[in-house]
């Protein structure tokens, strides 16, 4: 059967009357890899379902949330239970508590913790959080991480924006970047010089702890346990943006996988179970900061919404199965394994990274990709290629070169020996 899409083409031209760029965030769009989006219509467990009818195992899983699998049970079931209640209060609720309660128990650097509706006003409130209780307002980040579409942080950022080549949006004034200072990922001399120049003026550094937005790219122990000590000797606030690590690449997220622990953890993605939520959240005496008890605004009408923590909450229960992130892990490890023996033979330039559940692909002939430079090197036509060869074969990656992919709980061995058999014949007709 040949493969067809008209019905998602149709969708998209229907999408591009009303809505810029016939999507709701830019990277669906598929600019990065050219062709039309697919349209989705359902998921179940490791696989999504087209507008046409065609199955495709998904290595996006929403791009992050679904680590347990598409339309998993429990979180469904939680969300139905809640419903007959009332959708929002807008005053608190006992389940704003169990929610807040479970995500400190499991992260290690955080006594407490508030809820938000996105990975994008966690950081945002983060940051000022950070800002507010130094007294300082420079920020630094690092090149091609993404912390969501504030202002200050769409700086040199990654995801999407590096897709599209505007790592740095016009609309973004100059004085709200000016505060912004980028530096390189994996570089702590880097870190550390500019520091000895301007440390008594920033207020914190944020670090995606392990890069997914630029392909996936792990952390040097080095690296991070450099950021700490840094942020420690000049009194700045260390911020973990863990929106996409958060229990993913272990349950205690990066600051657990690699034992160092940030001041300020955000959290999104997998917190709200494919909700709408994000928290960021830390050590007491700078969330005490926070109005009412301090001076540092930050609010939200939908914040804590009873039926995204009942999703969320479902979650945590579920993402605390014994045994969960082993098996995660074991299986990144048999499709990173498969993929790269499978360009091997066929002689196409290819090399693989993983952190937990997170993998990144990268074409080129180096052996290891550490840095934003080395994923810039990586031959864009050859993903393009590969990436439709997938699609074509039922395999569902990120339309996008500067993107991780995500293992998920419901991903068999099948899925991944079938995985394994698309590249391979994606990678003959490459060569070919
Ligand atoms: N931080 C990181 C590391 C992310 O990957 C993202 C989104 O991909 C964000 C922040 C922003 O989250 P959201 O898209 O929920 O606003």
């Amino acid at each position: 059967m040949t493969y067809k899409i008209d019905k998602s083409q149709n969708l998209f031209d229907r999408a591009q009357e009303f809505i810029p760029g016939g999507v709701n965030s830019p990277v669906r769009a598929f600019k990065g890899v050219g062709g039309t989006p697919i349209f989705f219509e359902r998921g179940e467990g490791s696989c999504l379902f087209d507008a046409d009818g065609n199955r495709y195992i998904d290595y996006v899983g929403s791009w992050g949330p679904m680590i347990m699998g598409h339309a998993r049970g429990d979180v469904i079931e939680a969300v139905k239970a809640r419903l007959d209640q009332g959708l929002s209060f807008g005053a608190p609720t006992e389940i704003e508590i169990d929610m807040a309660q479970t995500v400190c128990g499991i992260m290690p650097g955080m006594d407490m913790v508030r809820m938000v509706n996105s990975g994008t006003e966690a950081t945002m409130s983060a940051i000022r959080l950070a800002r507010g209780f130094t007294g300082r307002d420079k920020l630094v980040k690092f090149e091609g991480c993404y912390h969501g579409h504030a202002d200050s942080l769409l700086v040199k950022a990654g995801s999407g924006a590096l897709t599209l080549g505007v790592p740095s949006s016009p609309g973004v004034p100059a004085g709200a970047a000016n505060d912004t200072i980028t530096l390189d990922y994996n570089d702590i001399d880097d870190v550390k010089a500019c520091f000895a120049e301007q440390g008594d003026k920033i207020a914190c550094i944020i670090v995606e702890a392990v890069a997914g937005n630029m392909n996936c790219i792990p952390p040097s122990k080095e690296f991070l346990q450099g950021l700490r000590d840094v942020c420690d000797q000049y009194g700045a606030v260390l911020i973990f943006d863990e929106v996409m690590t958060g229990f993913r690449v272990s349950l205690t997220g990066a600051q657990g996988y690699y034992d160092v622990q940030p001041d300020l953890t955000t959290l999104g993605k997998v917190i709200g179970g494919g909700l709408p939520v994000g928290a960021f959240g830390g050590k007491r005496e700078i969330m005490e900061y926070l109005a009412p008890i301090g001076p540092v605004y930050q609010a939200g009408t939908l914040s804590g919404n009873p039926l995204a923590m009942a999703a969320g909450l479902a979650m945590m229960k579920s993402v605390q199965q014994p045994g969960l992130y082993e098996q995660l892990t074991t299986r990144v490890e048999q499709l990173c394994t498969g993929m790269q023996a499978a360009a091997d033979k066929h002689c196409i330039p290819f090399t693989t990274n993983s952190a937990g559940s997170m993998f990144g692909f990268f074409f080129t002939e180096a052996k290891k990709v550490s840095n934003f430079a080395q994923v810039c090197e990586c031959d864009q036509e050859a993903f393009k290629a590969f990436f439709h060869g997938m699609l074509e074969h039922g395999v569902y990656l990120a339309p996008s070169a500067f993107e991780a992919g995500f293992m998920s709980a419901a991903h068999s061995e099948n899925d991944i020996n079938e995985t394994i058999a698309a590249a391979d014949a994606v990678f003959a007709h490459m060569s070919s």
